[in-house]
């Protein structure tokens, strides 16, 4: 078995756009701090409404989740719709809904509208079930989503199958309204557009210190500034705990191994619609195409813990499961990431006193949702007003046990995958 680097594909494949790498800010109507989908399309946006605002990145834009994950613009949450009311109540729960039922038109507006080169493919995603048994939940999805007017459809076992030119699934839900993205390239447009719009963008720049003593003082390496909003955006990979110094969400990584490009007549069978496709398992596989046929398959797990072995073995056993007719290709690119997933499973806004945000826990969907929510959290502290936000930001939050449960994930996904060659005759796996 061929080893691949621990290179992620989205960095290899990336034309970085130049930013700053020092600031010699004073005062600013907004800093921004993290630099991923939810703080560049901050910037952005407050840019546009003629904020001077400056954002700080630690390493580069798209260093965390924003330039590591699988690229699937999806609406809604990983939570059925039905769930995420009975947890907040209806009204609250309805305007989430609605909501990130719009994020995907928000993420591709914008990369219409900023000419995003960002290899967007808005062709649908499907949600696949590898039994009848999974399929059920596939029924209560469609049951919840039809309801609330969303154009889903549930393809059969033949349909399936088609699309995905493997036999391994027996239904599918397909979902209009999303599609795929680079989704490093996508960070870095964002803020190419906001840097354009007269945002100051900084790399290898950590803010060390963010504190409210009337107005914000941010502090750097390079220097302190004021600012009369902040917006922490640091989520999983928050660096010198800006955000909060307590425990508000567990991590899963996530791993993602990348083949060369398919030949044109192997891309013909293989998801010839270029669909984004993730299953119905609990530690979940997702299965794409990127912009040069290359096959990218995806899973719960970790690259850099002493499990990577088992991951990787699965990976290689996976793909001959769904493909049995692909001759054996080495995976070119393998890499990971981490998710702050919440106990619900739904995100959090942090309050500061209407001066400032920090969104986290999106919990595996934050594409829609981060671009959503960066854009939100400026215009409620322009207007001064919450109840533009999708979601009703909390003044405390923590949780309890977060490193036990993160451990137990990875533990879990590990046996899952070291016991794939048992459990999958049982279609767990
Ligand atoms: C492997 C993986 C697969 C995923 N797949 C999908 C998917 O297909 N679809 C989907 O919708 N979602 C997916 N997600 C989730 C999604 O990627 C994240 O929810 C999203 O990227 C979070 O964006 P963010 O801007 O909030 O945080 P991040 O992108 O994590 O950005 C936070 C940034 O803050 C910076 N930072 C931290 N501390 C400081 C500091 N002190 N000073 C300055 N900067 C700092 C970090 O360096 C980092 O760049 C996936 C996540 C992972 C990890």
């Amino acid at each position: 078995m061929t080893t691949a680097p621990l290179t992620n594909l989205w960095q290899a494949t990336a034309n970085a756009p130049t930013f700053a790498q020092t600031h010699d800010a004073q005062s600013v109507d907004l800093a921004i701090i993290g630099g991923g989908f939810s703080g560049c399309s901050a910037a952005l946006e407050a840019a546009k409404a003629g904020l001077s605002v400056i954002l700080l990145e630690a390493e580069t834009i798209g260093f965390g989740g924003s330039g590591r994950n699988v690229g699937l613009v999806n609406a809604g949450l990983w939570t059925p719709p039905q769930e995420v009311e009975d947890t907040l109540g209806k009204a609250a729960g309805e305007k989430l809904n609605t909501a990130l039922a719009g994020a995907p038109a928000l993420v591709f507006d914008l990369i219409d509208q900023h000419q995003i080169e960002c290899d967007a493919v808005r062709n649908g995603t499907l949600h696949c079930a590898q039994s009848y048994y999974h399929k059920k939940d596939l029924d209560k999805r469609l049951d919840q989503l039809s309801a609330r007017g969303a154009p889903v459809q549930m393809l059969d076992e033949a349909e399936t199958q088609k699309r995905l030119g493997s036999t391994h699934f027996v239904a599918s839900l397909f979902d209009p309204r999303a599609g795929t993205i680079h989704p490093l390239k996508f960070a870095q447009g964002l803020a190419k557009a906001a840097q354009d719009a007269g945002a100051k963008i900084v790399e290898h720049c950590p803010a060390t210190a963010v504190q409210q003593n009337g107005a914000w003082r941010v502090a750097t390496a390079q220097g302190e500034f004021t600012a009369k909003y902040v917006i922490i955006a640091t989520n999983a990979y928050d660096h010198k705990h800006v955000r909060h110094p307590k425990n508000q969400f567990s991590t899963v990584q996530f791993f993602q191994s990348a083949t060369a490009p398919l030949s044109d007549d192997q891309a013909a069978h293989i998801l010839p619609n270029r669909e984004g496709t993730w299953d119905c398992a609990t530690v979940m596989t997702s299965l794409r195409l990127d912009a040069e046929n290359r096959l990218i398959l995806g899973a719960i797990g970790s690259l850099d813990h002493a499990t990577a072995p088992f991951h990787k073995m699965w990976g290689r056993q996976k793909l001959r499961d769904l493909y049995p007719d692909l001759p054996d290709m080495p995976f070119t690119h393998q890499w990971c990431g981490k998710i702050a997933m919440t106990s619900d499973h739904l995100p959090k806004i942090m309050d500061f006193d209407g001066k400032g945000y920090a969104p986290f826990g999106y919990s595996g969907r934050g594409i829609g949702p981060g671009t959503l929510f960066g854009t939100q959290m400026v215009k409620a502290l322009i207007n001064q007003d919450e109840s533009l936000l999708p979601l009703a930001p909390i003044e405390q939050y923590d949780e309890p046990m977060t490193a036990a449960k993160s451990t137990y994930y990875e533990c879990g996904a590990a046996a899952m995958h070291a016991g794939y060659p048992v459990l999958k005759h049982a279609k767990i796996g």
